[in-house]
């Protein structure tokens, strides 16, 4: 199969026409394979240059496990961090909705680099980028592509590059960017992530150049590990940082407000953001998790069966679980980790 070159003509979606290099009909291929090449079949039924070469499994695991059609994740979702939600509309959402105007001297950078504590809401601005600019968002970790693809991961990433320009506009986020675009090239670094790193590099290099519209999205927790040549590719840099005081609040409330359990008064919300400086979005979300449980926990102790539980027996969420669950739930990210993003931001962040 490794030398498939699917398919020379599909009429009118028949998968039976898939046909290989040789013109015969496939039929060692799966039908979710054949229905998946012929989605990204041209109105002539062909399939595009780019993916001709590509191992059809590959490109089917791009299409049905890292591509997604519609990522329900939009701006209104996000608390706070309007700094980068600003830079990103300007340079990434308007040129995907208007390729005409956002040309020559205002072609917009194809690379970004979103970098911060994790938990902070990275790969949701990812998904809102690709929501709001209605693209096709891919979502690919880079250390999947090390551990799980090993040997594979270059035939992978060509096949991503390949879907994703025939899936235009696309997004493609790349999680845990630094471990595929690490500086550290030690004696231990293996040959196959170096070609890995190689052929990652060629493909931003291709699609940079030309008219495609793709944006590639790269995340980290570790920017200082990633080496010059990404750091040239991502030309915007934005660090994503812990959400203020009114993003927790925002959290709070928005998450409860979804289950209907919102009952806390203003002050009450005001001393548990004075009790989370330092907890991330992810790090709140768990708390409001934990809390949440404290009204059914008390139903259950006080011998109520969960079988007979009603919702009407279970009190509202209150101040004391959140106080409760701030025991179990601990802030992830170190004050000092917050220095390390703090100086690579001034030194190579995108500030304005
Ligand atoms: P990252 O990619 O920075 O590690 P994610 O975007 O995956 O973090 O966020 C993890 C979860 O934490 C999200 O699904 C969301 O529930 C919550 N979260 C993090 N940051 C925010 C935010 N700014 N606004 C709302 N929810 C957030």
């Amino acid at each position: 199969r490794g030398n498939f070159v699917p398919p020379i003509k599909s009429n009118g979606g028949n998968v039976g026409n898939v046909t290989s290099r040789a013109g015969k009909c496939d039929d060692a291929l799966e039908d979710s394979t054949k229905r998946c090449l012929e989605m990204l079949c041209g109105p002539d039924g062909e399939l595009p240059e780019k993916l001709r070469n590509l191992e059809p499994r590959l490109i089917e695991h791009i299409s049905n496990e890292i591509m997604d059609r519609d990522p329900n994740v939009r701006w209104h979702d996000i608390a706070g961090l309007e700094h980068a939600k600003k830079c990103v509309t300007e340079m990434v959402i308007w040129p995907l909705l208007r390729p005409d105007i956002f040309k020559g001297c205002r072609s917009p950078g194809r690379g970004l680099l979103l970098f911060g504590p994790p938990g902070t809401g990275k790969t949701m601005i990812g998904k809102a980028i690709a929501g709001e600019a209605k693209a096709t968002f891919f979502y690919i970790s880079a250390s999947s592509l090390t551990s799980k693809w090993i040997g594979e991961g270059e035939k992978l990433v060509r096949a991503l590059f390949g879907v994703a320009c025939c899936r235009q506009p696309a997004v493609i986020f790349v999680d845990e960017i630094d471990s595929l675009l690490s500086q550290r090239k030690s004696e231990g670094e293996h040959e196959s992530s170096r070609r890995l790193k190689t052929q990652f590099l060629i493909e931003m290099e291709g699609f940079d150049s030309g008219s495609e519209q793709i944006l590639l999205i790269g995340a980290t927790n570790r920017p200082q590990e990633l080496d010059e040549a990404a750091r040239r590719r991502l030309t915007k840099r934005l660090y994503i940082p812990l959400p203020s005081s009114e993003a927790r609040a925002w959290i709070i409330r928005n998450l409860l407000e979804k289950d209907g359990l919102f009952k806390l008064s203003n002050e009450e919300i005001d001393t548990i953001c004075n009790m989370t400086e330092g907890y991330s979005g992810s790090d709140m979300k768990n708390l409001v998790k934990d809390a949440s449980m404290g009204p059914l926990r008390e139903a259950l102790t006080q011998g109520i069966e969960i079988t007979k539980l009603k919702k009407e027996d279970m009190r509202p969420v209150i101040l004391q679980d959140f106080e409760n669950a701030l025991q179990e739930v601990r802030p992830s990210v170190s004050l000092n980790e917050l220095g390390t993003y703090e100086k690579w931001n001034k030194q190579f962040g995108s500030l304005s």
